[in-house]
């Protein structure tokens, strides 16, 4: 790796040491400000004014307390998290995550990778995120409103349409967003559909939004492909998580003439060699919230259920990796490589570790991070904001001719980036440049605010 330029390693240092025992947040920080070594050789004005350190800081964290009562009768307490990053481009916009493993650190490297990103779509959207420590695990349909209106009563005063529009991440879907919007209706009597995305498709919601961080990361790997003049036919892929980016991950790939042979949850992995049947997936994940082992029961002899095995054991030409970060380590990318492997693309956020991606570049994988990868969820997000600001509704293919022009706009600009700085074919430094320039002009435009 080349050196850090002195400024941006003086800023790591200064985010290492205001933000203790935040690995995660370091971990992002660091990538980014890695990539921004030779942007801050050609200029200075964004050392002059600052740009960097600004970003590095939010505008505003809000970190609040949840009770609620199970069903039980007991009275629980969440901790509540909303961290608005940077609205050099426009609100605030990034999901909420509801799962034990939430903490301000997983909030914070969410909602700064999040600013990138949606640079990166050429959208007017800023960046943010949210979530709680909260379990859906085990809940009942009850015990999910109560904790999500509970979370609303407080949070609704910091959002709106101009100023802060959460959606979905991990542990938040169309369920949970509903009892979220209808709690800030109830409590601010008004109809504001742009105020939170990932709507129903009966109550505001755009469609594609459901497929789109799925379906999107399967248009960037097209477009890698395409590049490398290759296609998807006779590709044997594995993709990790089977939830809303997996599946629709899964579908794309098999529409696109590719096969996928695993994928998995935090119990372990199934293997499918003839393709895993999407259909029933859906059926095990979205309808029953079961897991892949349900899956493998009901799939029968074609599937294999390995438990608490790693999906990365098993051969493939591409890796997609969609459960959570730090998911693929350095073993699992010298198992990859060494099986063949020749793509890897993140459809989650920050799924590989530093360590791991470094063994791709080693090793002349291709690889492509989250930020560009998956950033079509987010940008169908902000079309929703446009169909609910001109109270419109869109057609599904319409809609995803949209998400596909955008992936490809996003998969161009990583490369000519890429280029300009003298780093050919890397996605890394082209995606972590190209969302910065834009972030960072806005800030100087904007003065020092
Ligand atoms: N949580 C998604 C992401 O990581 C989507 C955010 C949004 O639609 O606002 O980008």
């Amino acid at each position: 790796m080349p050196e850090l330029h002195e400024h941006v390693e003086r800023i790591y240092a200064e985010v290492a040491r205001r933000n203790p025992g935040e690995d995660e947040f370091h971990q992002a920080v660091f990538e980014v400000l890695h990539s921004l070594s030779p942007v801050v050789s050609k200029h200075p004005e964004y050392v002059d004014s600052a740009v960097i350190r600004r970003l590095c800081e939010p505008e505003r964290q809000i970190i609040f307390r949840v009770p609620w009562v199970d069903d039980d009768g007991n009275v629980q307490i969440n901790r509540g998290f909303r961290v608005e990053f940077n609205s050099a481009l426009g609100p605030f916009k990034g999901g909420l995550r509801f799962h034990p493993s939430v903490n301000l650190g997983i909030v914070k490297f969410l909602g700064f990778e999040q600013i990138f990103k949606n640079s990166l779509t050429g959208m007017p959207i800023g960046g943010g995120k949210g979530g709680s420590d909260f379990d859906p695990k085990g809940r009942s349909e009850s015990e999910v409103m109560r904790f999500c209106q509970s979370f609303m009563t407080e949070l609704y005063r910091h959002l709106g349409e101009y100023t802060d529009v959460p959606a979905g991440d991990i542990g938040v879907g169309t369920r949970e967003i509903g009892y979220l919007f209808g709690q800030y209706k109830r409590i601010t009597n008004r109809y504001e559909s742009g105020t939170l995305t990932g709507k129903g498709l009966t109550w505001g919601g755009s469609q594609v939004r459901t497929e789109a961080t799925g379906y999107g990361t399967v248009y960037f790997l097209n477009e890698m492909l395409r590049a490398g003049r290759q296609s998807f036919e006779g590709k044997q892929v594995v993709v990790s998580g089977s939830g809303n980016v997996a599946i629709y991950a899964i579908q794309k790939i098999h529409q696109l003439g590719g096969t996928v042979v695993a994928c998995s949850d935090s119990g372990g992995y199934v293997r499918d060699q003839t393709g895993i049947d999407v259909e029933l997936l859906k059926e095990v994940k979205e309808a029953r919230r079961g897991r892949v082992s349900d899956y493998a029961i009901l799939r029968g002899d074609e599937a294999t259920f390995v438990e608490h095995g790693r999906v990365w054991e098993v051969p493939c030409d591409i890796a997609v990796p969609c459960a959570t970060q730090n998911e693929l380590d350095e073993d699992d990318a010298l198992r990859l490589a060494k099986s063949g492997c020749r793509i890897v693309v993140e459809g989650a956020n920050m799924p590989c570790t530093p360590k791991a991606v470094k063994v791709f570049s080693e090793s002349g994988v291709l690889f492509a991070p989250g930020k560009a990868v998956n950033a079509g969820g987010v940008a169908t997000s902000a079309l929703e904001m446009q169909q609910n600001a001109s109270r419109d509704s869109w057609t599904f293919q319409e809609t995803e001719v949209r998400l596909a022009e955008i992936m490809s706009r996003i998969h161009e600009r990583c490369l000519t980036t890429a280029d300009q700085y003298d780093r050919p074919g890397d996605y890394v430094s082209g995606a972590n440049i190209a969302g910065f320039i834009q972030v960072a002009d806005a800030m100087l435009a904007l003065g020092v605010i």
